[in-house]
């Protein structure tokens, strides 16, 4: 085993595997750009204050913030989700209403490792502030929903609850405290001494003791005020005229504490129960507030990279793009491998050759391994004619000479056809 390791909890993702990650991130700002949204790059870690501030009282916070004290003496924590550095930003920069973001980051979670869970993961997300209109929640939603049927995913089902305000929550907050403490004996270790400090913390719970106890909980859609009400009514109205299909749960909390009315889940079913969930958000119209910024609603979601493509697999979708080049040039003069290459790539076409003045067949090798569909053929007797071979590396190999100086345009011919 080699000296250097990949840290724990981290890996490496190399061709062709991270061509899937390429893809997925082009398809992804591909469509939040039609939308409007623009790419915002925020430092890796922030003070640590920025992600204490938003998650009072979560486990993120509790025990799983990868934070640490630089050489001079800052505590600063490395970004936990996406949400906290983009809203921090705006705060600090406070660029025009509304801000419409986008971003593709790395995440940091100090935890065990395990299957699928890793101590630096990658998200995709968006961030709308300036608005509390409910269409925005079903642009955001549609977004993400819309990421998912690019890459083929057919089974994600999308949960979706809404978590009041700060008018008509401290009510249902009451209620369910009530209910939970007098079924306090029942909840599982962990819950029994956490009711007071976030009751909605326990309807999160995946234990089967909270589960049971939960089912039969106070629900918070039924003590939304009018205002929430008419707003999650919208919601569910604006996703049905685009098709998007939902299913209420009246259950779904989200991790940290700033959200407010629409929370969302996407979870792909092929996936095991544990880490099923492959994206999720909500609206967070107190999070500026937190940071310093002026009252400012909001929205967003972030997407787990990682779990989006183990859903494919798992679905058997969205394989990495086989052939990194279309044509192959293989030389053994050592005179015309240098520019035929510059030229193909020049003009647009995927190319590659050999170094090394390796042998004819050698070459061939790599050739096919490469994946391309031409080979570009020069030896000796075709230099001396000025000619190159071009043959066909798929199916019946069929080749032909052309002019070493139409070759070029001839390749672009041939991988059109
Ligand atoms: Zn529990
Ligand atoms: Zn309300």
């Amino acid at each position: 085993m080699p000296e250097f390791q990949a840290p724990v909890g981290t890996r490496d993702v190399l061709p062709p595997d991270s061509a899937r990650w390429e893809r997925l991130i082009a398809l992804f700002a591909e469509r939040v750009g039609r939308a409007g949204y623009g790419l915002v790059v925020s430092p890796v870690f922030e003070d640590v204050s920025v992600f204490e501030r938003v998650g009072e009282a979560t486990d993120v916070v509790r025990k799983e913030m990868y934070d640490f004290e630089d050489k001079g003496g800052r505590h600063l924590a490395l970004r936990p989700e996406g949400t906290a550095s983009v809203v921090r930003a705006w705060v600090q920069h406070r660029p025009t209403l509304p801000f419409k973001a986008w971003y593709a980051a790395p995440s940091f979670r100090y935890e065990r490792p395990q299957a699928g869970r890793y101590r630096q993961h990658h998200q995709l997300g968006v961030e709308a502030l300036g608005s509390d209109d409910a269409d925005l929640d079903v642009e955001v939603i549609a977004l993400a929903w819309g990421l998912y049927r690019d890459v083929g995913l057919n089974g994600v089902r999308l949960l979706l609850n809404s978590l009041g305000d700060q008018k008509c929550r401290p009510t249902y907050l009451a209620a369910l405290r009530e209910y939970l403490t007098e079924h306090r004996e029942e909840l599982c270790d962990e819950h029994k001494t956490r009711i007071d400090e976030n009751p909605l913390r326990v309807l999160d719970c995946k234990r089967e003791s909270c589960v049971r106890v939960t089912a039969e909980a106070p629900r918070m859609v039924d003590y939304l005020c009018d205002e929430c009400a008419a707003h999650f009514s919208r919601v569910r109205e604006g996703l049905g005229e685009l098709d998007v299909a939902f299913e209420l749960e009246p259950r779904l909390v989200r991790g940290l504490d700033y959200y407010t009315r629409t929370t969302f889940e996407f979870q792909a079913p092929a996936l095991e129960s544990a880490q099923n969930g492959i994206g999720g958000g909500g609206r967070y119209d107190a999070l500026t507030e937190q940071l310093g910024g002026p009252p400012t609603p909001g929205i967003g979601f972030g997407i787990g990279i990682e779990r989006v493509l183990l859903a494919c697999d798992a679905e058997g979708v969205f394989p990495a793009p086989t052939a990194a080049v279309e044509v192959f040039v293989v030389d053994v003069t050592e005179s015309a491998a240098l520019g035929i290459v510059h030229e193909l790539r020049e003009a647009g076409v995927r190319a590659d050759r050999a170094f090394d003045n390796r042998s004819m067949k050698a070459q061939f090798k790599l050739a096919d391994r490469s994946g391309a569909r031409l080979a570009i053929v020069v030896g000796p007797d075709e230099r001396e004619r000025g000619i190159a071979k071009v043959q066909s590396l798929k199916g019946d190999k069929a080749e032909e000479e052309v002019k070493l100086e139409e070759v070029v345009e001839h390749v672009k011919g041939r991988l059109v056809e």
